[in-house]
């Protein structure tokens, strides 16, 4: 690949991903002519999921902001309430809650892992809080353990916002499967995906009924479709977080090949640990740590570079040799609607300064060798005329 192509061989930083048996899955739904939620392949998708997590219930949803949102209700979230999450994630972390009229109370991050630090958690904590959120960032585990046991002592629930994270692992236990409930997210941008979608996890399987309820525009309706009832009515608040089937057939093609699709990412990202070391060895560039005891499952590959101002200059020398490569989050507490719906607690020691230093490489299924080769060594390129790190 050489630069006079750029144009034709632009490597954008994401590629949904497409296996092949998606749409013969959709066709076979349309032919069956059940495309509206809750049909055989949403079945067989919810099916999935709890086999591969060994959860008691999952239940698929129309994305992960959604299941979020049935979280914060199971949760019975109420106006005044304060969750405890990290400044460093995506909107629907916080969107959910404050929709429901509660305060997001933000706290630091961990610079190794970009997640929630468990040491602050505590000192956040006050009679308002209900439930404490750690978002698993590039699929790498919170130190759970430690974030369970805070739960426990203070009585809040845990709400996993597991959105990068299926697959992933925390000391053998699927990552959406340790707090009361966990968010998956199948949007375009993730491992495995149905355009827009997600699921919930649901670990104690006494919350399952007011979870169907909920998604079900709170009537009782999956109970009577399994003929525990005659009739169904309107019996709760609720609304309608179920996925069509259309997109329940496409996701479960990729469920079927979970594993090609986790491999192929794996091998990414081991390729992109492996070229790029010697960077890191130098004190160029930092790499990713994943803790002992956290199995990931190659979301993302990031670096980070010595400051913003040298990744504004990567991100532009990256677009010039026809590689897509982007930057997140930045942090809600600085955002117009964190600033009227959270608050920061304690010292942002690690929020700002680290967001501001990461940058991601492209990760899709299907990124080759030889483009992974190329990225590598303009990545090489960039950083061996830049100064090492103090
Ligand atoms: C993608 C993502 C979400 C939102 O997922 P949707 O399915 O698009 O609603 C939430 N949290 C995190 C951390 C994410 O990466």
């Amino acid at each position: 690949m050489s630069n006079n192509n750029i144009s034709d061989s632009f490597i954008s930083f994401n590629v949904p991903p497409y296996v092949g048996g998606e749409l013969e899955n959709i066709k076979d739904a349309v032919l069956k002519h059940k495309i509206c939620g809750d049909g055989e392949y949403t079945k067989k998708c919810n099916k999935w999921l709890e086999e591969k997590t060994n959860t008691s219930k999952a239940l698929l949803t129309t994305s992960c902001t959604h299941a979020t949102e049935m979280a914060a209700l199971l949760c019975n979230i109420k106006p005044g309430d304060e969750v405890i999450m990290p400044s460093y994630t995506f909107v629907s972390t916080a969107d959910a809650f404050v929709l429901r009229g509660a305060k997001a109370v933000f706290v630091d991050i961990r610079p190794d892992t970009m997640n929630i630090d468990e040491k602050v958690i505590e000192a956040a904590i006050t009679e308002k809080t209900k439930a404490i959120v750690p978002v698993h960032y590039a699929g790498v585990s919170c130190e759970m353990d430690t974030i369970m046991d805070i739960a426990n002592r203070h009585n809040l629930y845990v709400v996993e916002d597991a959105a990068q994270g299926i697959m992933s692992s925390y000391k053998g236990k699927a990552l959406g499967t340790i707090g009361d409930y966990g968010c998956f997210s199948f949007h375009e941008t993730k491992n495995y995906s149905m355009g827009e979608g997600g699921a919930l996890l649901i670990k104690d399987p006494k919350n399952l009924e007011m979870a169907e309820i909920i998604r079900e525009k709170g009537t009782n309706r999956s109970k009577f479709f399994r003929g525990q009832i005659d009739k169904y009515t309107w019996v709760e608040a609720g609304s309608s977080y179920l996925p069509s089937e259309l997109n329940a057939a496409y996701l479960y093609a990729q469920l079927e090949k979970a594993d090609v699709i986790y491999n192929d990412r794996m091998n990414s990202w081991n390729h992109y640990y492996k070229e790029l070391s010697p960077l890191a060895k130098q004190g160029r560039i930092e790499l990713p740590i994943v803790p002992e005891g956290c199995v990931h499952n190659a979301h993302m590959f990031y670096i980070k570079t010595k400051d913003i101002n040298e990744r504004t200059e990567f991100i532009s020398f990256m677009k010039s040799q026809g590689i897509g490569c982007v930057f997140h989050y930045i942090p809600l507490h600085n955002a117009p609607a964190g600033q009227k719906y959270g608050r920061f607690n304690g010292e942002d020691k690690f929020t700002t300064k680290e967001s501001e230093r990461l940058v991601r490489l492209p990760m899709f299924y299907g990124l080759t060798d030889e483009q992974l080769s190329y990225i590598c060594e303009k990545v090489k390129e960039f950083f061996s005329k830049h100064s090492i790190m103090t």
